[in-house]
């Protein structure tokens, strides 16, 4: 397809209005991605015309909306190369996905003294479910360094592993940073001592083609909202080995086969681990936003944000009071920054004066921040519909917020 970004961006009814009588520039895409009109069709036309519980409905409607949510999974299966589409379950986002994981699979393989590793790059959504399961089963919870850029320190991998170590859990890029790790090699790495690993790829979805069976990953997590699909649903796709011995997450509805007061039988995958009634709207828009990518192509996607990445960039060097956090050799569009002995909060309120949404704070990775020594950066994300213009507009309001808190 051509990349015609005005055309682009007319999909996309939430850039095209004004903040404080100025064009929005929406550069807070890490955080949230805006959604495109089909994707607002789609949750329109579920709830006027096929709203109903899915799943052993008799009726029409149910029919429409268990065929519409199975074809979605079925999607989501292809999108990600994973084997089948029992290997894709449908949660409430990335964390719901790494909850998941940490408890299920943490009932079942972890027991007292049992070692968990993470990076220190990692989101809080995937250190505080671990830290959780390791206080319950007195396990070890073991951190890989970064290096001074914001990358892992991938070299230091070995020498935590040990024989109790269990589950690696790392993110494919860095929320913060905007970091591409190489967690293809950490796969390898693990595999290599039979560890099973978890990516969390919440920042990598929208910019990165993700092939499972490739990269051999044991666990994926994602959330629609990162990738222009609504919130209040996400992704987490499982081998089906692993999926098969786990114990269900939740107990309820749909994850049953037959009940009776003494006992249980649940229901087979993927619905073992959906209990109760999902958000059958916000998965079927789900598969409009991945038609959407497809059809812009990540090829396209990344020529677009790396212009953009790479000219903000420059821009902002040019810039002597200005140092950009995390210099990684690969990362997707994402720029954190701090503006010398300016707070990053009072950054963030004057440029939303002009129309610009950026987030400023810790990013939910203190642990990064610590590792900088800073209380937070400015941090300005970018998605395929951002333009060259808007990267003048936010340079325009640097120079203003200088001048204003100097
Ligand atoms: N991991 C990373 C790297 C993230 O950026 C985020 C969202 N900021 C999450 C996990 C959690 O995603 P959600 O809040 O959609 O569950």
């Amino acid at each position: 397809m051509e990349f015609d970004i005005k055309a682009i961006r007319k999909d996309f009814p939430a850039l095209n209005q004004n903040v404080y009588n100025k064009p929005l520039v929406y550069l807070d895409n890490a955080a949230t991605t805006q959604k495109p009109q089909c994707v607002i069709d789609a949750i329109t036309n579920y709830y006027s015309k096929q709203n109903s519980n899915i799943h052993r409905g008799t009726h029409y409607l149910s029919q429409q909306s268990t065929y519409a949510y199975e074809e979605t999974r079925k999607n989501v299966a292809l999108f990600l190369n994973a084997d089948n589409e029992k290997e894709i379950i449908f949660t409430k986002g990335c964390t719901d996905s790494i909850n998941l994981v940490a408890s299920s699979f943490g009932k079942k393989f972890i027991k007292k003294g049992d070692e968990i590793i993470i990076s220190a790059l990692e989101h809080h959504s995937n250190i505080v479910p671990w830290q959780i399961l390791r206080d319950d089963k007195n396990a070890v919870l073991k951190v890989i360094p970064i290096t001074n850029n914001g990358e892992i320190d991938i070299y230091k991998l070995n020498d935590l592993i040990t024989p109790a170590t269990k589950i690696i859990a790392i993110n494919h890029v860095s929320n913060s940073l905007g970091t591409i790790n190489d967690i293809k090699k950490i796969i390898k790495i693990a595999h290599s001592y039979n560890i099973p690993v978890l990516i969390d790829g919440a920042q990598a979805i929208p910019h990165i083609p993700v092939n499972v069976k490739e990269l051999d990953c044991d666990f994926y997590c994602f959330s629609g909202h990162k990738i222009y699909a609504p919130m209040g649903v996400g992704v987490l796709y499982a081998k089906e080995k692993w999926l098969e011995e786990m114990p269900p997450y939740q107990g309820g509805g749909e994850m049953i086969k037959n009940v009776t007061f003494d006992k249980t039988i649940y229901n087979e995958l993927p619905f073992k681990f959906e209990a109760g009634t999902p958000n059958a709207g916000g998965v079927i828009a789900l598969n409009e936003a991945l038609k959407y990518v497809l059809n812009i192509g990540y090829d396209n996607i990344a020529k677009q944000e790396n212009i953009l990445l790479k000219t903000a960039t420059e821009k902002l060097l040019q810039h002597d009071d200005i140092k950009i956090i995390g210099t990684p050799s690969l990362k997707t569009s994402i720029i954190s920054f701090v503006i010398n002995k300016m707070h990053h909060y009072d950054v963030g309120v004057i440029l939303d004066h002009y129309g610009i949404a950026v987030r400023t704070g810790h990013h939910c990775t203190q642990p990064v921040m610590d590792y900088y020594n800073l209380p937070g950066t400015v941090r300005i994300s970018f998605a395929f519909y951002n333009t060259l213009e808007e990267i003048d507009i936010l340079m325009f309001a640097i120079d203003k917020v200088k001048q204003m808190l100097s």
